[in-house]
């Protein structure tokens, strides 16, 4: 068994970054809810020019932005978990090297030392270290990867990621949904916690 996790928004929680950030530009109203997709949502739509103003926006919120993102609670917890009863896990993320938009941050730098301030990189403890995290640079790139380590079962935020035609049928698929965006999803399992997949895997 080896359980794949993602990096941005499933490991890490940003929304309160994409909302400063987003309120600091003005490019929502004050009164807007700090949630990632409802952001990404609403920005997309923006003026035309949604699509580059949003791609600029998680260059900074993932770039110097993430200094101030703080782990979803309880993924830690389970880190610890797997790591007791020996089930591996590594970190696989879709996440190019530099933004692509707007100034030139080193994305896998910021998450490197990101991973390892919040303690995920102590092996001793979570099972992971520098070799266990892959950062990918497309998302074709990210399938393969968790092929290519043997990935039995995968941990993601977005369900475009899951219904991608690469995506292998042999890999247990679960949907991390932390506010229930998804509820309609049926064929996936979904997980609204880290303490719900806590539970999932004190039982196996
Ligand atoms: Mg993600």
């Amino acid at each position: 068994m080896l359980i794949g996790i993602d990096f941005d928004n499933t490991i890490v929680k940003y929304d309160h970054v994409f909302h400063k950030i987003a309120l600091d530009q003005k490019l929502i109203p004050p009164d807007f809810s700090a949630q990632k997709l409802g952001i990404r949502d609403y920005i997309r739509q923006y003026k035309g020019d949604g699509n580059d103003v949003w791609t600029k926006l998680q260059g900074q919120v993932y770039g110097p932005g993430i200094n101030y993102a703080i782990p979803f609670s309880g993924v830690i917890g389970f880190l610890e978990i797997c790591k007791q009863k020996d089930i591996s896990t590594s970190v696989v993320s879709h996440k190019t090297r530099y933004a692509q938009k707007g100034p030139k941050f080193d994305l896998h730098e910021a998450a490197l030392q990101w991973l390892r301030s919040q303690g995920f990189l102590d092996i001793s403890r979570t099972g992971l270290s520098l070799v266990h995290v892959y950062f990918n640079s497309t998302r074709s790139s990210k399938i393969r990867c968790l092929i290519e380590i043997g990935c039995t079962h995968f941990i993601d935020d977005l369900p475009e990621f899951f219904s991608d035609p690469q995506f292998p049928d042999t890999v247990e698929k679960i949907l991390f949904d932390p506010y229930s965006n998804f509820a309609d999803h049926g064929r996936l399992h979904r997980a609204n916690s880290w303490q719900e997949l806590i539970n999932w895997i004190k039982h196996i």
